[in-house]
C-alpha cells in the first residue's frame, strides 16, 4: 500500500500528547514544528498537517487531509460531516456555563436577558435554547474569563481543565454543557478508499500507550 495518508493535528494543547500517541505507535515525526505546515514521519506511507485547532475539522471534512486530531469541543463547534473512529484519552475538560461567584444564577435581577459570552457561539445557543433559556450570546476569540468582569456579559461558556483560571477570575462553574476529549476523525470518502491504511493506524494507535 504506498497512498500516502495526511494526518491533521492542531497546535496548541493537544499537539504534544497527539505527538506520543502516534510516537507510541512507531510513527515518529520532529516535534517541534518551527514554522513547517507539513511534515514527514519515520513512516514514508504517513505525514502531518499542523494547523489551527478550528480548522483540524475543515481539512478533514474537504479531504485535503485524511485524517485529525481534534477536541469534541470544536468539533461540535464546526459541525463537521466526519467520521469519529476513536476516542484518544487526552484533553480531558468541560465545557461549561459559568458566573460571577455570589452573582444571580439562573435568572437576573428584573428579568432582564443574559448576555453570554463565548468562544463557542453555537453550543452556547444550543445548551441554552434546549433549556427555554433565552440569552444574548456574545462570541469572542479569547480572554473569555474576564468579560464579567468588565460588564460584557453576565455569564461565558467556556472550557474547564483544573478550575484555576475561573477561580482566579471570580469565577464559579454553573452547569456542564459538555465533556470534551481529543478524538481521531477521519474524511468519510477517505476511509472507503484507503480502508486498509485507516484500519492499521487505528490498530497501531489503540496498541500505543502514549
Ligand atoms: P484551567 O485553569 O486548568 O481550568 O484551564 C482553563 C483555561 O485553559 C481556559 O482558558 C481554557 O480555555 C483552557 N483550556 C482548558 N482545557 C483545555 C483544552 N483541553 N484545550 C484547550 N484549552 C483548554
Amino acid at each position: 500500500m504506498s497512498a500516502t495518508l495526511r494526518i491533521a493535528l492542531p497546535k496548541g494543547r493537544l499537539y504534544q500528547p497527539a505527538v506520543a500517541r502516534f510516537a507510541g505507535a512507531g510513527i515518529r515525526m520532529d516535534p517541534d514544528p518551527g514554522r513547517r505546515l507539513l511534515l514527514p514521519s519515520s513512516d514514508s506511507t504517513i505525514e502531518f498537517l499542523v494547523v489551527k485547532p478550528a480548522d483540524v475539522a475543515v481539512y478533514v471534512e474537504s479531504g485535503a487531509a485524511d485524517l485529525g486530531v481534534t477536541g469534541t469541543d470544536v468539533l461540535r463547534e464546526t459541525d463537521a460531516d466526519v467520521l469519529e473512529p476513536l476516542e484518544l484519552g487526552f484533553g480531558d475538560c468541560r465545557l461549561v456555563v459559568a458566573g460571577p461567584a455570589g452573582g444571580r444564577w439562573p435568572d437576573l435581577p428584573g428579568g432582564r436577558t443574559a448576555r453570554v459570552a463565548t468562544k463557542y457561539p453555537r453550543l452556547t445557543w444550543k445548551h441554552f435554547a434546549e433549556r427555554g433559556h433565552p440569552v444574548e450570546v456574545i462570541a469572542v476569540h479569547g480572554s473569555v474569563e474576564v468579560a464579567p468582569l468588565l460588564g460584557l456579559s453576565h455569564w461565558i461558556v467556556d472550557l474547564v481543565d483544573t478550575g484555576n483560571t475561573l477561580r482566579a477570575n471570580g469565577l464559579v462553574e454553573r452547569e456542564t454543557v459538555m465533556r470534551v476529549g481529543a478524538v481521531l476523525i477521519a474524511n468519510r470518502a477517505s476511509q472507503k478508499l484507503k480502508l486498509d491504511q485507516h484500519l492499521a493506524l487505528m490498530q497501531r494507535l489503540e496498541q500505543a500507550t502514549g
